[in-house]
């Protein structure tokens, strides 16, 4: 999840955290409810739809009014509309596409994390982070989506990438996550003010769908945040980056680096080694080149693996001149790694030495993680923890990888399976 808590204000204890009831995941999705989310339809679609169906081509705007404003969660909710509307609506879409939320508070209150479930049974996450106003910056409301169920990029560290690739994400299942935060907020009338896509999975593999989401929340008719308020984060799939440039200035684009050299890249990231970093960071320059916006770049900091002066230094010759800022954030602790997160002072070290470059550095902090809310920790947890024998299995690959990566070898496994440029 993206941390925004700068250094000097750490995240304090949670307050609440209420009993989480969701059952389990099971193993293996279930049969999928196949009615499209409404909040997935284009205003024209919904006309369409309309029309096709004897029904005026004006009640589709009170229909996605209701889905982007109203508190209702189903059709008949929705008392504006005829019943033989309603029920045609039932029978042709779902209002909400989150079959059950519960919802996990933590930082006293400040980080708000839901645990949505699928129509098919499988789990995602959001987190909501409330940044209460400081000086001149007003308050901000910021929410972490996700983009798909799992991710097939396996970054070792990653509690998403150690579940595996489930299935991409519906245009609506990213929307309702939106939808549901927004309607938490304008109960204590707050709205969002920010969203990234840091959740679970990887967005430029799902680059359509992501795409189509932003549209929708960008569209005044519909959500209406400005495209200067969403980032979208990669693991480094060049092809959708290069998609993204052409299409122009939709919104920040985060790259998830780790590591300036190749050989501990191809363990960090496994998708290094169809794409290694000279090219994922060509990719970014010329997309800040090409929209003007300065590209962000997260390195995950991780105790003894990618944090020394020589990282440091390597970094700062990548990047050195280019229209960036870097993040740098200690990681989350999960169960399957030995790993633990850099000391701070050991960040505040490395921060300077990419400074002395010239180069635009923070450190962050995790938001939540006392309630796991690193990147699909909590759907990891609930899909069943993995016995110890083979917890002990993973953290000796990970072990053996890491050691022969700073050793400088490169890796000699494959590029991570479903990793295809896809809908990139
Ligand atoms: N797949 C995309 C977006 C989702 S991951 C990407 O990798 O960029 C969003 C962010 O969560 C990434 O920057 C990732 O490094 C970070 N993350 C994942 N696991 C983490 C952990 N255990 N501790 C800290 N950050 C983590
Ligand atoms: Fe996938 Fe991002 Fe997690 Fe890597 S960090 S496994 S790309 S979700």
């Amino acid at each position: 999840m993206t941390p925004e808590t700068p250094a000097e204000t750490p995240p304090e204890k949670p307050a609440i955290i209420p009993l989480f009831g969701l059952r389990p995941a099971p193993s293996a999705a279930g049969p999928r409810d196949q009615r499209p989310g409404i909040s997935g339809l284009a205003p024209g679609e919904l006309e369409a739809w309309m029309t096709a169906n004897g029904h005026p081509a004006f009640r589709a705007r009170q229909v996605l009014d209701a889905a982007w404003r109203g508190k209702q969660t189903t059709f008949a909710e929705i008392h504006t509309l005829p019943p033989a509307l309603r029920d045609a609506l039932d029978a042709a879409f779902r209002l909400d596409t989150m079959a059950e939320t519960e919802i996990l508070e933590t930082d006293g209150g400040l980080t708000e994390k839901a645990l949505h479930r699928l129509s098919d049974g499988l789990l995602i996450e959001s987190v909501l982070m409330h940044y209460p106003a400081r000086g001149a910056n007003r308050e901000r409301h910021t929410l972490c989506i996700s983009s798909q169920a799992g991710c097939a990029v396996g970054c070792p560290f990653c509690a998403t990438g150690e579940l595996g690739m489930e299935r991409d994400l519906e245009i609506a299942e990213i929307l309702d996550q939106v939808r549901n935060a927004q309607r938490r907020l304008v109960a204590d009338g707050k709205h969002l003010t920010n969203i990234v896509f840091m959740g679970m999975g990887e967005p430029l593999l799902n680059l359509d769908r992501v795409l189509a989401s932003i549209e929708a929340l960008n569209d005044k008719a519909r959500f209406g945040l400005g495209a200067r308020h969403i980032t979208v984060s990669t693991s480094g799939v060049v092809p959708g980056i290069r998609r993204l440039t052409a299409l122009g200035p939709q919104f920040t684009l985060a790259v998830s680096l780790h590591a300036a050299r190749n050989p501990l890249r191809d363990v960090l990231v496994p998708l290094n080694r169809r794409w290694p970093v000279e090219e994922v960071v060509a990719a970014a320059r010329e997309h800040a080149a090409t929209t003007g916006r300065r590209v962000t770049y997260e390195l995950t900091m991780i105790d003894g693996i990618n944090d020394t002066d020589a990282d440091a230094d390597a970094l700062a010759v990548l990047l050195r001149g280019d229209l960036a800022h870097v993040n740098l954030i200690p990681m989350n602790q999960v169960a399957h790694t030995p790993w633990t997160g850099t000391p701070i002072p050991v960040v505040e070290r490395f921060a300077e030495r990419v400074r002395a470059a010239g180069i635009a550095v923070t450190i962050r902090f995790n938001r939540g993680t006392e309630i796991g809310a690193a990147c699909g920790q909590l759907a990891a947890e609930h899909a069943g923890q993995p016995t110890p024998i083979v917890v002990q299995r993973r953290r000796e690959r990970i072990v053996a990888q890491s050691a022969a990566a700073l050793r400088g070898e490169r890796s000699l496994e494959p590029v991570p399976a479903g990793t295809g440029e896809g809908s990139a």
